[in-house]
């Protein structure tokens, strides 16, 4: 039994209040392996070395207990942690800022080379309490004067082996040097060599030492593969591949609660009969959505690891890891809600570029490969929506009684001076708007080592996905209809922001949105009449700074001017983008 099966709860561990309420909110819901074993030690004020890879939640595993143990009075530095690398230090910042959401007046400061020394001395001014960075900016700044760490209360080194790859060992030892000898000290690496192992013994005092364990476990009967995405393109690869697979039911695994919520809401916008499972749900409700999969009312379950527990439903015939899982046996539980008596399952795992690590510990578990699949192309996507478009023309052909379109058809020929050929390319045309036959090619996944910041930056964005055409003209010939959004000039909407959101979300083309009104605490946009019930409900979910559109079907006309009342500069911007 490890830590992690006696321990189910964040509540159990005695972390702050203020940090417990922040990855509430953050939809955390039980501590990962590393998290339930490392935290308890941690809090007590005990060395550690941690045998982990990036994405089994070691970030909070570390800042959970080492942010409980800061001194509100304190006004020197308290916690220091080193990086590899610039992008891992901002992210381990971010992560500190996150979970350090509820408490009062807290600073992290990251300092890693190539940004201004001036901007970081100023910032270091402000008293972080926390500062992550690589150790050649640590060091410039302890030699500077600009950073001590004579009050220094813990030292985390993340990514150990990958400092000792870039060279940074001596760095490292200068660095412990500075700080008091009394200091709390946590190692991880997801790899232990000689040379890590000797840092610890020198500077780690009786630390716990914990591995997360690679049980061995196969699984035979279950297809699967993996591909490679970033975090923002995954629910684009979903969508495409739930649209050429064929599948009875499936369960799409997710890391928070949250994100039950949101990727089942993005699935249902798309037309998938999709629904959350969740901790947040009560157990009636939770077997009500389970008994829904059972009977095919629903096809889709996006669950967290512990609302899935012990689901066995036979009609799944796949899993899809949307979050690639914590820790290697979690992925044996999961795949192991498919193929049940007796059937085969599929499962399909989401790899960010940043997670090979924990792919290649769920291949060393399982003892076998997880091939790789490439995600349909524009090309086999487009093929599949045209080959499903004949075979509902040819069935239509054959089972329908047409003869009053038959006459309408010549009747429009004739009364249009076209043929049937014409009409029937407009038809196919308007056929496909919403789900165009031509479609885009995703962006190929990023390089190793591209900057993950950028990618978490852009996913936050609502508009951060195809705003390609920022301009666009009116399509004179659609009918419109006024909606009225509840976003306005109070919130500092621009129509740009509004004209991105909808376009993207609804899939829409620029072309296909009228005229736009921002008015003080609304704006009214015209949009093309019948707007179908599942991008509608989509729409009224979408966020625009910070505002829910909540739209809804309104008699109020907007002004000619295709403009906000913003006066000045903003004005005159947004004519030009509307010409
Ligand atoms: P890390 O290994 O620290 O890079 O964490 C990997 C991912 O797991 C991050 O996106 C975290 O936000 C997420 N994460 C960490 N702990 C938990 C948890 N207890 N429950 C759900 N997600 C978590």
């Amino acid at each position: 039994m490890t830590a992690s099966d006696k321990i189910v709860d964040f509540s159990s561990l005695a972390l702050a209040p203020g940090l417990l309420k922040a990855i509430q909110a953050m939809g955390y819901e039980v501590p990962t392996p590393i998290q339930a074993e490392a935290i308890p030690p941690l809090l007590e004020g005990n060395d550690l070395l941690g045998q982990a890879q990036t994405g089994t939640g070691k970030t909070a595993a570390f800042a959970l207990p080492l942010l409980s143990r800061l001194d509100n009075k304190q006004k020197s530095p308290q916690i220091l942690v080193l990086a590899p690398t610039r992008e891992l230090a901002l992210q381990v910042a971010e992560a500190f800022q996150s979970y350090a959401s509820q408490l009062p007046s807290f600073h992290v400061l990251p300092l890693y080379g190539g940004q201004s020394i001036g901007l970081q001395l100023r910032q270091l001014q402000r008293n972080p309490q926390v500062i992550v960075g690589t150790p050649g900016r640590v060091m410039d700044h302890l030699r500077r004067k600009s950073l001590t760490l004579k009050g220094l209360r813990s030292l985390v080194l993340d990514e150990a082996d990958e400092m000792l790859n870039m060279g940074f060992i001596e760095d490292i030892e200068w660095i412990f040097d500075q700080a008091p000898p009394e200091r709390q000290v946590a190692l991880f690496s997801a790899t232990m060599p000689d040379a890590i192992r000797r840092i610890a013994r020198k500077q780690l005092r009786n630390p716990i030492e914990i591995k997360v364990k690679n049980k061995t476990e196969t699984v035979t009967t279950i297809d699967q593969s993996h591909c490679v995405v970033t975090r923002h393109h995954k629910m684009d690869a979903l969508t495409r591949l739930l649209e050429v697979e064929s599948f009875d039911g499936m369960i799409i695994f997710v890391r928070t609660k949250t994100a039950t919520v949101e990727v089942a809401g993005k699935l249902e916008a798309h037309g998938f009969a999709a629904e959350a499972l969740n901790g947040d749900m009560n157990q009636t409700m939770r077997e009500r959505t389970v008994k829904r999969l059972k009977a095919g009312q629903l096809d889709i379950i996006v669950a967290t690891d512990v609302a899935a527990r012990g689901l066995d439903v036979e009609r799944i015939s796949h899993v899809v890891n949307y979050d690639i899982p914590n820790d290697p046996e979690s992925y044996v539980h999961r795949i192991g809600r498919t193929g049940r008596a007796g059937r085969t399952g599929k499962a399909l795992l989401f790899v960010q570029p940043r997670e090979r690590g924990l792919l290649k510990a769920i291949e060393r578990t399982t003892r076998q490969p997880i091939p790789a699949i490439n995600l349909p192309t524009a090309d086999d996507l487009s093929e599949h929506r045209i080959d499903r478009f004949v075979d509902m023309l040819r069935e239509t052909l054959s089972e329908q009684d047409l003869d009053f379109y038959y006459r309408l058809v010549s009747r429009i020929e004739k009364e249009q001076e076209t043929s049937a050929l014409d009409i029937a390319a407009a038809l196919t045309f308007l056929s496909q708007k919403t789900r165009p036959f031509i479609v885009d090619e995703l962006e190929k996944p990023v390089r190793k080592g591209r900057n993950e910041r950028q990618e978490r930056s852009t996913e936050k964005s609502d508009f951060g996905k195809r705003p390609k055409k920022t301009s666009h003209k009116r399509d004179n010939s659609v009918p419109f209809e006024t909606y009225r959004l509840e976003v306005g000039e109070k919130h500092e909407a621009s129509p740009r922001e509004i004209v991105g959101a909808i376009a993207n979300e609804a899939g829409l083309d620029g072309q296909m949105i009228g005229r736009i009104d921002i008015r003080e605490d609304h704006s009214l946009v015209e949009l093309p009449v019948g707007m179908p019930k599942d991008i509608y409900q989509h729409l009224r979910r979408v966020f625009v700074r910070g505002q829910r559109l909540d739209l809804h079907l309104s008699e109020e006309t907007p002004s000619n001017e295709r403009q906000s009342r913003k006066k000045g500069k903003g004005k005159k911007k947004r004519k030009k983008e509307k010409s």
